[in-house]
């Protein structure tokens, strides 16, 4: 009986060494995010429309980031010596879980954890524009088509090393007067939703760059009127569009902070202000969340 027992015993510590061992196996990566204690993601779960910065303590060379099938370079931020760079959701990013990947480059296991991306409301806004601001002639639908393919393009062109560094700054202090990512309802029919953030600014504001990078586009498009649009590098870029004046040329490097235009109501619009937009690795997100999540980087 004691034999059988032993025996027995012996047995059941097999199982459960093969069950650690297939554990270890079998498990998925992802399984273990706490066991990084370098990295953090503040915050770890957000909505479809907003951003989370990833910081890292430590690394030999330059790490990447893999997010959404897309590689993020980070950058070292000498204030607070962390590795920084942001995640972002798209307003369509599906709600779930999705795995963040750090990569070295000394070629170490890439690091992996999982980040949750919550469904988001961002309201609805309805503006009523004269008809013609709508219902495109031939001519100017095709103009329209035209000015999206160039923008398209320019997003496929950012520098591949980041220009930006350390916060994201307002281009002016104004109020928000329509906010990012609401379903936009143009005269009573829905069209895209607003990528960009509404600031009030009577005509003739300075507009400053949000932060280093530089002017991929400078345009009077039908829509956006007179528009800027800066790369910031590794994916981020930052647009202004309604202006009344333009001070900066295609492929100037501008400083965070520098004058590059005044605000105006060109392009299809009910009044004066600033549409400020984001778009961070193809995803649209809300400026002001980057602007405020940015802070601690100084
Ligand atoms: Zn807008």
């Amino acid at each position: 009986m004691i034999k059988t027992n032993g025996s027995r015993t012996t047995d059941n510590g097999h199982y459960l060494l093969l069950a650690i061992l297939l554990f270890l196996l079998l498990s998925p990566v992802d399984a273990s995010p706490l066991s990084i204690p370098d990295i953090t993601v503040t915050p770890s779960t957000f909505g479809q429309g907003e951003v989370s910065l990833v910081t890292l303590k430590q690394a030999t060379g330059q790490p990447q980031m893999i997010w959404l099938g897309k590689r993020i370079p980070m950058i070292y931020n000498n204030s607070n010596e962390l590795w920084a760079g942001f995640i972002g959701a798209d307003l369509t990013t599906d709600p779930g879980r999705y795995k963040l990947q750090i990569s070295y480059a000394n070629n170490a296991e890439p690091d992996s954890m999982p980040i949750t991306v919550r469904s988001k409301d961002h309201g609805i806004r309805r503006i009523t524009v004269p008809r013609e601001m709508v219902e495109l002639d031939h001519d100017t639908l095709q103009r329209v088509l035209r000015e999206i393919s160039t923008v398209k393009q320019v997003f496929m062109r950012s520098s591949e090393d980041p220009l930006w560094w350390g916060r994201w700054t307002r281009p002016l202090p104004g109020t928000i007067v329509s906010p990012f990512g609401c379903k936009n309802i143009v005269n009573d029919m829905e069209r895209s939703p607003h990528s960009g953030v509404d600031l009030k600014a009577a005509a003739g504001t300075p507009i400053k760059a949000t932060n280093r990078g530089l002017v991929a586009l400078v345009a009077e498009h039908f829509f956006s009127g007179g528009s800027i649009v800066i790369d910031h590098g590794g994916g981020i870029f930052s647009m202004y569009f309604h202006l009344s004046h333009i001070s900066v040329r295609v492929g100037e490097l501008v400083e965070k902070g520098d004058l590059i235009g005044l605000s105006g109501s060109s392009g299809r619009v009910t009044g004066p202000h600033l549409h400020f937009g984001i778009r961070l690795n193809g995803t649209r997100i809300n400026p002001l969340t980057l602007i405020e999540i940015s802070k601690t980087l100084e």
